[in-house]
């Protein structure tokens, strides 16, 4: 029992998060600039913050992180470091060579009050910055929001300073994806050529995160967002962002700067929020939804109808962020389960609310909590009170799950303790069934582990 010490009775607490159900905002602007084809991440603050944010996504996406760091000493930490990064970006770009440094903030650098816009000013009027390279950066001082506030902010970090309007509009939508695996954005690609729709997708980390093992080390793996692409960002004709907490900033700036009209939208985890995003797709590109899209829905539907006298009435809790949980919760309540639970650490308003609409008329009295208190030690204790069939989320939830003898699927980020997750979708409707299969085995197995022998059925 690793958390017997978590106590049944709630108290209202303020000041304190115990086993926060969010991780720091550096670690999403790193995973962000990721998407750019040719970037390296700079980490503006010491060298553990850069390397505990690059272990976190190495050990995530079992591939090795390139970032650098100003590397802040006792000196700099004091004095500020300025110093630091402009010997960094001339350093970066004479051995590593990079199209594009994007530097983001830590703690320390923020809380000094660095000036980071001024001090990437003066690499490039002293030369730093070699012709046709950039440095861009964006601000995440972490001991406010979470990763996705992170991964945000890179993302109107790289709209401020790419996306331009020339006043011709281009026939292409942009996507501005949500924090989601590799094979996801790979899938919201395959999705679009299907319906015969040019996108440009940002950030797009497939083919970085996800590369193939050619035996041959690439610092920087063919894929991303090319420099061209964001810049002509700026002439599509439309936006469509996929998830309000990562991308409804980054597609408000766009709008602002360069007239893209836009619709944020879930992120098309599911079956209704799937539908959504074929149709928003569609109306946005003017164009029909292919056949073969209609029998993929179909297909899942089929698998829906076949599963669902499992899942009928099952308690789910699940954590995460709140682009994921949103349509999960919905997915479940699509498959007749009951989301009973729901806990966000990342702030931001509507979060609630949105749970709330959704789970109205199937589970009135479900616990919604997201922000700074939303952490783990307050879900255990919700399930320590009413257990649940299944709890959904990253690998913190373990713990829980192992103490409470709850299965467990792992969904979201960080997943520290298995491989392969970030190769296989869950947005779209294969991502849905891939969902579906793995919630339907946990279930069932725990079923055959816990029947008895008499019940212990070949056919279930
Ligand atoms: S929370 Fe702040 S100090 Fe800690 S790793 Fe993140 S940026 Fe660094």
């Amino acid at each position: 029992m690793l958390l017997r010490h978590t106590p049944k009775e709630i108290k209202e607490r303020k000041a304190l998060s115990i086993n926060p159900a969010k991780t720091c905002q550096p670690i999403g602007a790193m995973y962000a600039a990721l998407g750019i084809h040719g970037c390296l991440p700079h980490s503006h603050g010491s060298q553990g913050c850069c390397a505990y944010h690059r272990s976190a996504l190495t050990r995530h996406y079992k591939e090795p992180i390139m970032a650098a760091t100003s590397s802040f000493t006792e000196g700099s930490s004091v004095f500020g470091g300025q110093g630091n990064l402009i010997q960094a970006i001339n350093n970066i770009f004479t051995i590593y060579n990079p199209d594009i440094i994007a530097v983001h903030t830590t703690c320390l650098s923020e809380t000094i009050g660095d000036d980071v816009n001024q001090i990437c000013q003066k690499a490039r009027n002293d030369g730093k910055v070699p012709e046709g390279k950039h440095v861009i950066h964006c601000n995440t001082p972490s001991y406010v929001g979470s990763h996705i506030t992170g991964y945000s902010n890179m993302l109107k970090g790289l709209i401020r300073y790419f996306s331009k309007s020339t006043g011709i509009k281009k026939d292409q939508i942009n996507i501005i994806s949500g924090w989601v695996e590799p094979s996801d954005m790979r899938e919201i690609k395959r999705i679009a050529q299907q319906m015969g729709v040019k996108i440009v997708l940002f950030p797009d980390t497939s083919d970085i995160l996800d590369a193939p093992q050619t035996g041959v080390h690439a610092f920087y793996p063919k894929g991303g967002t090319t420099i061209p692409e964001l810049i002509s960002t700026g002439d599509s004709k439309f936006s469509l962002a996929l998830g309000k907490f990562a991308t409804d900033a980054p597609a408000k700036d766009l709008n602002s700067k360069c007239k893209v009209k836009f619709k944020t939208i879930d992120l098309p985890i599911g079956l209704s929020a799937t539908d959504r995003f074929i149709v928003a797709l569609s109306n946005a590109a003017d164009v029909d939804v292919p056949e073969c899209i209609t029998e993929e829905r179909g297909r899942l539907v089929d698998i829906i109808t076949d599963m669902q006298q499992y899942f009928y009435n099952k308690k789910v809790a699940l954590f995460g962020d709140p682009d994921h949980l949103i349509p999960l919760t919905e997915l479940l309540i699509d498959l007749d389960m009951k989301p009973v639970y729901i806990l966000s650490g990342t702030p931001g308003k509507g979060f609630e609310l949105r749970i709330k609409e959704i789970l109205a008329e199937s589970v009135p009295n479900a616990k919604i909590k997201n922000g700074a208190n939303a952490d783990l030690f307050l879900m255990h204790q919700w399930i320590k009170n009413d257990p649940v069939d299944l709890i959904i989320g990253n690998t913190y939830g373990k713990y829980i799950a192992r103490d409470e003898d709850i299965p467990f699927l792992r969904m979201g980020f960080p997943i520290l303790d298995r491989i392969g997750h970030s190769y296989f979708p869950t947005v779209g409707y294969s991502g849905a069934m891939r969902i579906l299969e793995k919630i339907l085995s946990l279930l069932m197995d725990r079923q055959d582990r816990d029947s008895l022998e008499e019940s212990f059925e070949l056919v279930m």
